[in-house]
């Protein structure tokens, strides 16, 4: 369902892309039609598809979970994801679709606690509007990156020192599209930590951290784009 409308949206923007007018004049139904393709799949990812969780999961609440989250003071769906990965996610820019999903590999191999701890991160990131503000910082990102290469990639292609402006511009895009969504989602993991942490206990949470670091082979260890490592997020909650 993902990859089909990715795909789609992707040869919209291709297509638009590639009726774009000559080097001297660029329409702007195609840089608006461009724009609009790309942000639709943001819209997509971040409010239509946590919409569609709950009608395509509502067999699948954890309802032992809800009620945890109950006891303490906060009630938000939680359900069990079709897809065998270690993992647990928090989703939903409105209040109302805010929600969390489990992984299946992740609900059978971890124990009670370790689920509690993750749950009490992912609610880190509901109660501080992450889904929010990243879906607002990868709109306007977005915006950014169209804007900059419709208005610059003309002028650039036609300049004696085209190379060199081609990789000054894919480079400064570089930033706006990988850089500044990075910097963000990793603030926010740090957030949600601390979140997790004063709420769930310093250590219980670092252990958390250390078993979802094993029963994923190392990769909590290692991070990645959107996440720092496991000795960063453990210094971050040591503070
Ligand atoms: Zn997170």
């Amino acid at each position: 369902m993902d990859s089909l409308i990715c795909g789609l949206i992707i040869g919209t923007v291709f297509y638009l892309s590639s009726h774009a007018g000559s080097k001297d004049h660029i329409s702007i139904k195609s840089i608006i039609g461009s724009c609009f393709a790309l942000l639709l799949y943001v819209v997509y990812d971040f409010v239509i598809k946590p919409i569609l969780y709950s009608i395509i999961l509502r067999k699948r609440r954890l309802l032992y979970f809800e009620d945890y989250l109950k006891d303490n003071g906060f009630i938000y769906p939680i359900y069990q994801l079709n897809e065998k990965v270690i993992n647990i996610y928090a989703t939903g820019v409105l209040d109302s679709s805010k929600k969390i999903l489990v992984g299946k590999d992740l609900l059978e191999l971890a124990d009670i606690d370790t689920l509690h701890g993750l749950i009490w991160h992912e609610l880190g990131h509901l109660k501080n509007n992450h889904l929010c503000k990243v879906f607002i910082i990868n709109s306007i990102c977005t915006l950014l990156y169209f804007i900059l290469w419709f208005k610059l990639g003309p002028k650039i292609y036609s300049s004696p020192c085209a190379p060199l402006f081609v990789a000054l511009l894919g480079g400064f895009l570089g930033v706006v599209m990988v850089i500044i969504p990075e910097y963000f989602r990793k603030k926010y993991e740090i957030q949600a930590d601390q979140f997790a942490a004063q709420n769930f206990g310093k250590n219980n949470y670092a252990g958390v951290l250390n078993k979802l670091n094993e029963m994923t082979n190392g990769g909590v260890e290692k991070g990645n784009v959107y996440y720092p490592t496991l000795k960063e997020r453990l210094a971050a909650i040591s503070n």
